[in-house]
């Protein structure tokens, strides 16, 4: 079976590493270079946390465990780092429990234990208690898992999108790209994060998509012993390669002009080494989010041979989703667990 899957991002590269390891020839097409989209620049914190409704947490919880599985199972794997999430800020005994009930590790740290494990936190910071941990999630380096996903006998086309479909009736027999290359394919997967609308459009198909644009915040390399995803009220921040630091806020998100100085300014108060550090470089990112907020995953009933891997939190679900979606690629029908993410919703609604 020949299937083209489209975007080479956390999603596509792990749709075509499932394809490949069941026998499928996958080339994975990408206007840009694998990672250049939302998946490199990304907070790709491993969680469950806020994920409503429970089928949507459940997928998330899948996620994580998939992370920790193809972590262990990968010699000298370098992309997921464990180690959990640290939080404080309003009500975390309230989300703590609430997270319990729902079978997720959580628990409640003192400000001595959240020290124990982060020792470079301001401890004027911290309340006394009441210090949320949640010890089973992560965060990815979305490249190197990229690259390892892709490495596993998949053909990569780069800087070449794929520019329309050539259909005949309900099948896709094929792709165009933008250097006239025509690739035939049995299956296409659309894994085109937040340019999925486009690419659905190429097969008649209307997503709908509301993207958001995100700041994140890479420092200069610093001595600061920060080593989790630690989210402070008005910062979250986690390691990044190098002994460079990432920063992210919700709230800069949404207000981005003039907000980078804030946020070394939050990130100093919190962790006050990071006073050394230089801001060296800001990228935005757009959150792929189709229009309900909840993923696009599998098969499309007009469309015989067309599918979705579309979503946010795409970091934390991708190899369990990218399973999910081969299986259906393959010819496996995975309504048990996809019956929640068809593309069909947004037709019923409309
Ligand atoms: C600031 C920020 C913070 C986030 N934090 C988290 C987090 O903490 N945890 C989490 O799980 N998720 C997080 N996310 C979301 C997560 O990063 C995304 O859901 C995920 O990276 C999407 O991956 P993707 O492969 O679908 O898309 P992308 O990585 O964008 O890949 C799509 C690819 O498709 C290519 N493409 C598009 N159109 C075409 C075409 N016509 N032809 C060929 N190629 C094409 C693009 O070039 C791109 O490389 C965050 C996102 C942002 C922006």
């Amino acid at each position: 079976m020949r299937v083209v899957v489209v975007g080479a991002g956390v999603y596509g590269a792990a749709v075509a590493a499932a394809l490949a390891r069941r026998g499928a020839v996958v080339t994975v097409v990408d206007g840009g270079a694998p990672g250049s989209g939302t998946s490199g620049a990304s907070f790709s914190w491993v969680n469950s946390r806020n994920k409503q409704p429970l089928v949507y947490h459940e997928l998330n919880v899948a996620g994580m465990a998939a992370h920790r599985r193809l972590a262990a199972e990968v010699p000298l794997s370098d992309w997921y780092h464990g180690g959990g999430g640290i939080e404080w800020g309003a009500d975390e005994a309230a989300k703590v429990d609430a997270l319990k009930e729902l079978g997720y590790p959580a628990g409640l740290l003192t400000r001595a234990e959240a020290l124990e494990l982060e020792p470079g936190i301001d401890p004027e910071r911290l309340p006394a208690g009441g210090i949320a941990y949640f010890p089973d999630e992560g965060w990815v380096e979305p490249t190197r898992l990229i690259a390892h996903l892709l490495s596993r006998a998949v053909e990569v086309i780069t800087q070449d999108a794929v520019t329309s479909l050539d259909i005949s009736g309900d099948v896709v027999r094929g792709v165009r790209l933008e250097s006239g290359l025509e690739l035939t394919a049995d299956a296409v997967v659309n894994c085109a994060g937040p340019q999925a609308a486009g690419v659905a459009a190429m097969a008649g198909l209307a997503l709908p998509m509301r993207n958001l644009p995100c700041v994140l915040v890479y420092t200069s390399p610093v001595a600061v012993p920060l080593s989790r995803v630690v989210h402070a009220p008005e910062v979250h921040l986690r390691p990044e390669g190098d002994g460079r630091i990432l920063l992210h806020s919700g709230e800069i998100d949404e207000n981005a002009q003039g907000a980078v100085e804030k946020l070394v300014r939050d990130a100093t108060s919190v962790y006050p080494g990071i006073r050394a550090a230089s801001v060296e470089s800001v990228r935005t990112g757009e959150r792929p989010i189709p229009g309900d907020g909840l993923p696009v995953l599998g098969r499309v009933a007009d469309v015989r041979n067309y599918f979705f891997a579309v979503s946010h939190s795409g970091v934390t679900l991708c190899l369990h989703a990218g399973e999910l979606v081969a299986d259906e690629v393959l010819g496996e029908d995975r309504e048990d667990a996809l019956a929640a993410f068809r593309f069909e919703r947004f037709e019923e609604s409309r």
